[in-house]
């Protein structure tokens, strides 16, 4: 079974920047693509960025329970399915989920390293989504509303990161990562 890593945080804090600079430093790191009903954004790839899944096709999946955790946020589904952590063999594995997705992670998975992705204010955090430009301004205010909820539950977390200045971001989590693995080794 791999080792299962969940990095979670309000959209916009920088959970994929991180993250992809970790996986420069540690490549043994994996990626696990999720399953979602969203749009691609322009030049996002099918089975690249994401699986891309129309409702009714996400819905049979869950349905023969192919998802180790799913949730619906801001409208759309998604979820992280069962085979893309088989398919790790027992390496190490990031998820790079929302709140509820991580909850059901943490119920299913008590082993599993949790890390929340804090900004250092919530200021900055509708900065980032804007600066972004990925997201119109209605996604934008919706996401910045599921936001302040998800901020609220950072305390669940025995981990959490300030992503304030880059580098030392990903300082911090390549020592977390680095820790859980050599816990997994010993
Ligand atoms: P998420 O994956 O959490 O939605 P992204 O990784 O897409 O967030 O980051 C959102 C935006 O914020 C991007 O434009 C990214 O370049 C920028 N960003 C990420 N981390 C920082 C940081 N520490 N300082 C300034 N900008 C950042
Ligand atoms: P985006 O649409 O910006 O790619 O992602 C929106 C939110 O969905 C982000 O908080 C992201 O972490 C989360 N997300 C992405 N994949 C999954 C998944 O497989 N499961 C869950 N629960 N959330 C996910």
């Amino acid at each position: 079974m791999a080792h299962v890593i969940v990095i979670t945080g309000p959209s916009g804090v920088g959970k994929g920047t991180v993250i992809r600079l970790l996986r420069e430093r540690i490549p043994a790191v994996r990626l696990s693509i999720s399953a979602t009903t969203r749009d691609p954004r322009p030049g996002e790839r099918d089975g690249v960025e994401y699986h891309f899944l129309t409702e009714s096709r996400f819905n049979q999946l869950i349905a023969e329970g192919a998802f180790a955790e799913h949730a619906r946020y801001a409208g759309q589904l998604y979820g992280t399915l069962r085979s893309e952590l088989e398919r790790q063999g027992d390496g190490v594995v990031v998820l790079e989920i929302e709140l509820q997705g991580a909850r059901q992670i943490r119920e299913s998975m008590p082993d599993a390293l949790q890390v929340f992705i804090a900004p250092p204010s919530f200021e900055t955090l509708r900065e980032r989504l804007v600066g972004r430009g990925t997201d119109s301004q209605q996604t934008i205010d919706e996401r910045l509303e599921v936001a302040r909820n998800e901020l609220k539950a950072q305390n669940e977390f025995s981990e959490v990161i300030i992503n304030d200045r880059l580098g030392d971001a990903v300082d911090a989590l390549e020592r977390l990562v680095q820790t859980q693995l050599r816990g997994a080794v010993d």
